[in-house]
Parts: structure tokens; sequence; C-alpha cells
């Protein structure tokens, strides 16, 4: 048979470029394949957190972790219904990929190392110069070993011979190689696919966005592509989804400050509103008609809507732009925010039970004045003072998790980053890593930089067991 490549890898991002490395350094020939104009994909618009443990930086600041802490965690959030075999797999892989990706060149400084989930272990690793900084440092590293890419190349189907799958083909041009690897990232722009494999998300018809208008490609071709060989599906109705006030000026954004407090429908609080976005979301989508409305005063918000260190207690570098006064008062004017001169009144308004909010505010209020905490929900404002909700004018939003950090429904891989069939058997020549995959993040997104913590993890392990397949060479452990 002849081939033109190794292994041709479908998408830039990090984990295509993690896995087009590793399938050079084996011996192989690659070649990149992207549908965009330029290379990086969602990874380099991304705030660059990775989650790593038993990392340089983490001992830099004296912490101690662990690879089985990392598993238990992730595990038990997930009520273990997560594949153990691949967790185990990130747990161990996750302090050795982050030390790689600095010797790639990859800055992660002490001092932009966060809680990124909800243990008390600082665990996300921020790189210096974000997502960029990630992305550009693999790219360069790939173009030094010699990968070859080609941009503007959207693929749009395999090559299948005898039940293998022997390349690609792209605007009626066919490609030949012994491994393909799929990492083509999510499908955060498909209103379609968004409906079929993410109905949450999608329920919120127009009022849900993707943040990932910078790369347009995020289509779920991998699925696609996948499917067209007999690929399984997995991981229906997950994903990631952080709270957004329904405002036409959309911030990116991913927690609510800590200084509000969040009813339901039924004018009730159900979580420490400044959860992390490793869980407030779910927590949003999970209440009546999968929303809540912010419930505040007009001098605590005076106080607070502009003060970041608030309003990014995680350091992501994502502003909550929403809560200052200037974007309230527009949204009041324009009829979309609420305003009234009681609790009863603003909560009227947004169509809640009056009475309802007035002894949910009763009850903060009692917590924070009498008590000094957040008796019910033992919210912790970060150093910061919590203030009752009592002088007028009084605020009511209605918040949704309705911005889309990615999606995780997608291929289904072995611990090698074989593609399954809808009866679990390999299809010989196909792997997989990346955001395509459904099988890795559970119903609930263990923290802040597991999309590209395991995109690189199973990249790398794509590219190693796809060249070694290539060259047919025994597979190193
Ligand atoms: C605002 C924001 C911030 C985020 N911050 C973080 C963070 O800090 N940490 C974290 O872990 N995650 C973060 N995420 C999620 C993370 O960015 C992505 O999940 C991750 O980068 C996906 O990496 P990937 O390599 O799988 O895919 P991508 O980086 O999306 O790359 C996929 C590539 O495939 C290309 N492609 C698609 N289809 C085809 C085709 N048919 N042919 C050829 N090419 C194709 C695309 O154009 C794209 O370039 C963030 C997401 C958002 C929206």
């Amino acid at each position: 048979m002849s081939t033109d490549y190794d292994v041709i890898v479908i998408g830039s991002g990090a984990a295509g470029m993690s896995a087009a490395i590793e399938a050079r350094l084996a011996g192989a020939s690659v070649m990149v394949l992207e549908a965009d104009d330029h290379l990086g994909g969602a990874t380099r618009n991304s705030t660059g957190v990775v989650y790593a443990c038993n990392s340089s930086t983490q001992k830099e600041k004296g912490i101690e972790d662990s690879a089985d802490a990392v598993y238990d965690y992730i595990m038990t959030l997930n009520q273990h219904a997560v594949r153990p075999d691949l967790i185990r797999t990130y747990a161990d892989e996750c302090g050795p990929m982050l030390e790689w990706l600095k010797e790639k060149g990859v800055e992660f400084p002490a001092n932009m190392l966060v809680h990124s989930d909800v243990t008390d272990v600082q665990r996300g690793h921020t790189s210096k110069t974000f997502g960029l900084g990630i992305a550009d440092a693999l790219i360069n590293r790939a173009g030094a070993l010699g990968v070859e890419t080609a941009l503007g190349t959207r693929v749009d189907g395999l090559l299948v011979e005898q039940g293998k799958v022997v390349g690609i083909t792209a605007d009626g041009t066919d490609l030949r190689a012994p491994s393909v690897i799929i990492a083509t990232g999510g499908f955060g722009n498909s209103p379609e696919m968004l409906a079929k494999y993410y109905p949450t998300a999608a329920y919120h018809g127009d009022r849900t966005w993707a943040v990932h208008r910078d790369a347009p490609f995020i289509l779920g071709d991998g699925i696609t592509l996948g499917q067209s060989v007999g690929a399984e599906i997995t991981g229906y109705d997950t994903g990631l989804l952080n709270p957004s006030p329904c405002f036409d000026s959309r911030y990116v954004e991913a927690f609510l400050p800590p200084w509000l407090i969040a009813v339901n429908k039924h004018g009730k609080r159900f979580m420490a509103e400044w959860e992390s976005y490793a869980v407030c979301g779910y927590l949003i989508s999970e209440q009546p008609d999968k929303r809540c409305w912010a419930i505040f005063d007009h001098p605590t918000m005076v106080e607070n809507g502009d003060d970041l260190s608030y309003a990014d207690p995680y350091n992501s570098g994502l502003a909550i732009s929403s809560w200052e006064e200037i974007t309230i008062t527009r949204e009041v004017e324009k009829g979309v925010a609420h305003r009234a001169d009681s609790i009863a009144e603003v909560a009227r308004m947004a169509g809640l039970d009056p009475e309802a909010v007035e002894e949910t505010v009763r009850r903060y209020n009692e917590d924070v004045e009498v008590h000094g905490e957040d008796r019910q929900f033992r919210k912790d404002g970060n150093g910061h003072k919590l203030t009752p909700i009592k002088t007028a004018p009084f605020y009511a939003v209605e918040v949704r998790a309705a911005i889309i950090g990615f999606t995780a429904a997608g291929l289904d891989i072995t611990a090698d980053c074989e593609v399954r069939d809808t009866r679990s058997k390999v299809i010989e020549g196909l792997y997989a890593a990346g955001e395509v995959l459904g099988c890795f993040h559970g119903k609930r997104y263990a923290g802040g930089g597991t999309s590209i913590g395991s995109g690189v993890v199973f990249g790398r392990r794509a590219g190693t067991v796809a060249a070694h397949h290539a060259l047919a060479a025994p597979v190193p452990a």
C-alpha cells in the first residue's frame, strides 16, 4: 500500500500538536491538517489553565499533592461514573505532562497557580501567556521537529480498506497514512450538534453561546468522521456551562460574584453563589427551568461591581463585567434587569414568589449580620465581608448556565487512544484525543485545566501509539 505519511493528524490544538510531536519523535513522518487559516484551535484562545499534580510549580510553593489524590477526587466527584483506566492514566501522567509542556517553553509561574477544582489543593497551572503560549510552544516544537502542516484543509472523509482506516479525504483529495488521529476539538459552534448531543446547552436556544468565535471549525467534524466508520459516540449531554446573565452584551465569565445571592424559581437559594466553575453551572442547570435569579442591593453593587479581586478569585483572567453598575443600569433601562424599591416588588417583576424571596433574603441577612457567616451554604467571601441585602433599590437579574466552556460528548477510545466502534471493537488505524472524546469527562467537570490537560496527556499517547502502529513496531508501555 502506498502512503503519503505515516501519521495524519486532523486538528492543530493542544491534542493534535501533542500527538504530532510524539509521533514525530517516535520516527514517523507526520502531517497535521487544519481547517482554519491558522494553527492552534480553541486551545489558542483559552485561558491556558492546565490541571496537574506533583509539578515543580506546586513544589516551588510547598504544595504536597499526589496522583492518588487526583484519582480519588475525580472518581468521587463523578460518583465513579467515569472510566477508571483513563482517570488513572490522567492522574499518573498529568505531572509529567506539565513538565513536558515546560520543556517546550510554556511558563507556569507559581503566582499563577490557582484553585481550579473543589478541593483545597491548588492544581490549576495558568500559563503565563494563557492558551496562546501553550499553542505557540507546541506549534514551534512540532515545526522544529519537521512536522508538516496544511492550513485551510477541512477533512471531510476517512479512507477505509478492508476494515482499516488508511487515510483521509479533503475537498476531493485523498491523503493516505496507516494511522489517522482525530483531534478536531468540540462542537460548541454547531447548534445541530448541541441539540443532538448536549441538549442542556441547546435548551436555551439563542441564549446559549459559544466563546469559540475565533475557532470557527469547532463544529463536531470528528464525531461525524468517526461515525462514518462505525465509531461509538458517548458522553451524551456532558460538558461545561458557565453562568451568564441574560444580557445581550456577552462577557466571557466563569463565576458569579460572591456579594449577590441566587434564588431559583421558587425563591430559594441552592448553592454558595461563588462556587467554582467546576460545579456552579451544573447547579444552576439542575434548578427548575434551568435558571436562577441574582438578587442584590444598590450599595453592594456599587461598592463591589467592578472589584476584580472579588470577581476573579481564581485568577482565571476572566473578568465579571456583567455585574458592574454601568452594565446593570443599562440593562434595567432596557427592561432586561429589574429594579424596585422593595424585595417583594423586584421579585414580582422577575416573576418570582415575593414572600419566598423576602424570607430567603431575611435569612441571608440574619446570617451575615448576626452570625457573620453564611450558615446555610457556607459561602466564603475570600477575605471580603459578606454584606446584607437591605438598602433600596434592589435588583433581580436572570442567570442561566449558557456560556459553553467545552463540550464533552464524542468518540470512545481505549487507554491507548484507539477509537472503538459501537461494539467496543478497535477500528484499526484510527486514534483520537482531546475535546473530541466523549469518554473522559464525567457529569461534572473535575476542574479548570482538565480539558487542555487531558488533551495533552492523551494526545501524546495517541501520537506514540499511532506512530508505532504505522511503523509496525511494538507499542511501548
Ligand atoms: C474561553 C475559554 C477558556 C477556556 N479555558 C480553558 C482552560 O484554561 N483550561 C482548559 O483545560 N480548558 C479551557 N477551555 C477549553 C479548552 O480550550 C478546549 O477544550 C481545548 O483547548 C480543546 O483542545 P483540542 O486540542 O481538543 O481542540 P482545539 O484546540 O479546539 O483544536 C481543534 C482543531 O481542529 C480543527 N478542526 C476541526 N474540524 C476539522 C476538520 N474537519 N479538518 C481539519 N481541522 C479541523 C479546528 O479548526 C481546531 O483548530 C476553555 C474554553 C473556552 C471557550
